[in-house]
């Protein structure tokens, strides 16, 4: 109530002086304060627990500690699961009823695990939240906890605002995330029956460009490369060190993976990569911005190709890449190698066919009787379309919180859980909204920081975004 009082008090003088567009922009798009003291005491209360998947079970404690935040807001208990695939490790599912049983879910995800931090190699607690000049510490703050935040307070915050969505949301909280996804491959495949819906907004992925501390650029990511592993091997009879041949399993390995090296695969774009360069184009300068553009409209000369080339993040948005990580060879300094293996590792251009790659590297390498093995099985996961209910709230949503500013559909080159319901036909979209300098963050790093500004912004445009996308009014 006080709070209320003097909002209003304080709104008077500044349209006093002329400044009511201030007021505009922080009173429709902050929350109440005691949802943002909520927002902070369980950021502080997940950071604390160092939910590493290492089999201690400690998914499975966060999970049951958000589980009850939402029953004791009113969830019933029914609606509010802790299940997963394996023991030790914890997922919550809890479902925001609407009264239209007919309508498709939606679902929002995020995940409670996080990379493991050593204490001796952070200049703070990892575990615990410090907030120190406007920044945020603590292993999790953007990767994924502020999630975890924004989807759990916000469902307490509609529950007691008395809200009822057009249709059921579903909240996945998983506890695998950073090691085998096996939560959401698990429920993607087995449990399909819990977690079916129309589509998926993910915290885990997207986020803001911030800089000099200005909103520049809005990423919704709405794609991910296909991860895929290669070993090849060599094998050759070897022999004594002292007398050389020509034949030799170390050489012919080095020589086909120099041909590698030289090896660029065919350009190759989809809506969500057109569409990020044409958006991106829009916040660069010179010739780097028309180069963005022109590929973006299929229009690039060779030399326009060439300049986004030689920036590695853009060269990798517009092929598949394989590139040699690891080599083991050799059993002895005197002896000359009996085998010799090189690991490729390959993120592959959406909808390209793994057999094709494989077929295209052993073409360029061209090894005599190489030998090869797949380390993994890649998961098939389409972009994600850019459909008008979704892009047309976020457009919307992201001018009220964040101002005039382009939203860029990305296609991620690493992997989240979001590839696991494209797999199965669910399309997901990324946006964690939290706005933060290039670099900034360093996630699963040391000192992972996202600054305090942002935590509070990025859960106040989840509250209108499942809102906007459930028949609420924004
Ligand atoms: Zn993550």
């Amino acid at each position: 109530m006080g709070y209320a009082l003097n909002s209003r008090v304080f709104k008077t003088l500044l349209i006093i002086f002329g400044l009511s567009f201030l007021v505009a922009a922080c009173d429709e798009t902050k929350a109440p304060k005691p949802y943002r003291d909520l927002a902070r005491e369980i950021l502080a209360e997940v950071i604390a627990m160092k939910t590493v998947d290492d089999g201690s079970g400690s998914s499975v404690i966060i999970a049951d500690a958000m589980a009850k935040r939402l029953t004791d807001a009113g969830f019933p208990a029914a609606d509010v699961i802790v299940t997963g695939p394996r023991p030790e490790v914890g997922v919550v599912i809890a479902r925001y009823r609407s009264e239209n049983s007919a309508a498709r879910p939606i679902i929002v995800m995020a995940h409670m695990d996080v990379v493991d931090a050593l204490p001796s190699d952070w200049s703070r607690d990892p575990f615990t939240l410090i907030e120190e000049n406007g920044i945020f510490y603590g292993r999790g703050v953007g990767d994924n906890k502020t999630g975890v935040v924004a989807l759990v307070t916000n469902f307490i915050r509609l529950k007691e605002e008395g809200y009822v969505p057009d249709r059921d949301i579903i909240m996945i909280l998983t506890g695998d995330e950073e090691t085998t996804g096996g939560s959401i491959n698990w429920l993607a495949n087995e449990r399909r029956d819990l977690i079916d819906a129309e589509f998926a907004l993910n915290t885990d992925a997207g986020g803001g460009y911030l800089k000099d501390g200005q909103n520049q650029a809005f990423g919704l990511q709405a794609s991910e490369k296909m991860y895929l592993t290669f070993n090849f091997t060599v094998r050759n009879s070897g022999g004594h060190s002292s007398v050389p041949r020509p034949d030799n399993a170390i050489y012919e390995l080095a020589a086909g993976l120099l041909r590698l090296s030289e090896y660029s695969f065919p350009t190759i774009l989809n809506e969500v990569t057109r569409s990020q360069f044409i958006e991106t184009a829009k916040i660069m300068e010179g010739d780097i911005a028309l180069a963005m553009l022109a590929i973006g409209l299929d229009q690039a000369t060779p030399e326009q190709m060439a300049l986004i080339r030689t920036i590695p993040y853009y060269n990798s948005l517009t092929r598949t890449t394989c590139v040699a990580t690891k080599l083991a060879a050799g059993h002895a300094e005197n002896a000359l190698p009996q085998s010799a293996t090189a690991t490729v590792n390959c993120r592959i251009f959406p909808g390209v066919p793994a057999d094709q790659v494989e077929a295209r590297l052993l073409e360029v390498m061209a090894i005599p009787g190489v030998e090869v093995e797949r380390t993994n099985i890649p998961k098939i996961s389409d972009p994600s379309p850019l459909r008008p209910d979704v892009m047309i709230p976020v457009r919307a949503l992201v001018k009220k919180h964040f101002g005039d500013i382009p939203v860029i559909a990305t296609m991620s080159t690493g992997a989240t859980d979001g590839l696991y319901l494209r797999n199965v036909g669910i399309p997901v979209y990324g946006l964690s909204a939290i706005f933060a300098e290039p670099g900034s963050v360093n996630a699963h790093g040391r000192d992972e920081q996202i600054p305090v500004k942002s935590f509070y912004d990025a859960v106040s445009f989840w509250y209108d975004l499942m809102k906007a996308v459930t028949g609420g009014e924004v």
